[in-house]
């Protein structure tokens, strides 16, 4: 155990100077980027872990799995994303357990989420989930229809529209990589443009933060490079 913990430690330093080179390599300054460790899968003591080590911000992709940690590590005060698939009769427990939700593809979800939103808790920070790869990738909203449901989701009363998000299908290519990162910032430039205030580029893995930092990556979504292998 300790020995796992400390790994969890180191790991979370080798992710912090992988961005830090990454965003000097751009030109840009490494506190512009954010790190959310992906938790999914792993239990509560590895997530206190990282938290012990200095990490805040944790990633879920399963309703009940992230609703249960979020409870039983209630006195650290972190900061729960849901980054998984919503189905609507899920949105209720989201709502109230978490301060960010990613993965925004449809208008319904995100009416929901504002409507089930306490009144006590601050707005609920949100992402739409662009699909950049075209047929080989299901998830996500096709880009042409972004800035639609973009303009809808921001004028809900209970949620703030952060940005977008991407889960680009695995490829090495470092080119191929950051071409369908890039596509996420012009969209996100181009919604700016229209009167938007977009802050958040959500992109990058651990496989494929370089490319998604260099186009302009706010928040890296990093699971395997911290906490090991998934079964
Ligand atoms: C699992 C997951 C990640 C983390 O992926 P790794 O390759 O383990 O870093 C990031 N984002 C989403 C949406 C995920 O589901």
């Amino acid at each position: 155990m300790e020995d796992y913990k400390k790994r969890i430690s180191a790991r979370l330093q080798a992710i912090a100077d992988r961005i830090e080179a990454a965003a000097r390599a751009a030109g840009r300054d490494p506190g512009e980027v954010r790190l959310l460790a992906v938790s999914k899968t792993k239990p509560a003591s590895h997530v206190q872990w990282a938290a012990e080590a200095g990490q805040q911000a944790f990633g879920e992709n399963y309703v009940q799995e992230g609703v249960a940690k979020a409870q039983a590590l209630a006195d650290l005060k972190l900061e729960w994303h849901f980054i998984g698939p919503l189905q609507s009769n899920k949105t209720r427990p989201v709502a109230a357990h978490f301060a960010w939700v990613h993965s925004i593809d449809r208008l319904r979800i995100a009416q929901r989420l504002s409507e089930q939103r306490d009144a006590h808790l601050p707005p609920l920070n949100v992402c739409i989930q662009v699909n950049v790869s075209g047929e080989e990738s299901k998830s996500g909203v096709a880009p042409a229809e972004v800035p639609e449901l973009a303009r809808a989701v921001a004028a809900l009363p209970r949620l703030c529209l952060r940005g977008l998000m991407a889960i680009p299908e695995p490829i090495s290519n470092l080119v191929l990589q950051r071409s369908r990162f890039g596509t996420l910032r012009q969209l996100r430039d181009q919604l700016n443009a229209e009167g938007l205030h977009l802050d958040t580029l959500s992109m990058g893995m651990s496989d494929d933060l370089e490319a998604a930092v260099a186009e302009g990556s706010t928040l890296v979504r990093v699971g395997t490079a911290i906490f090991g292998a998934r079964d």
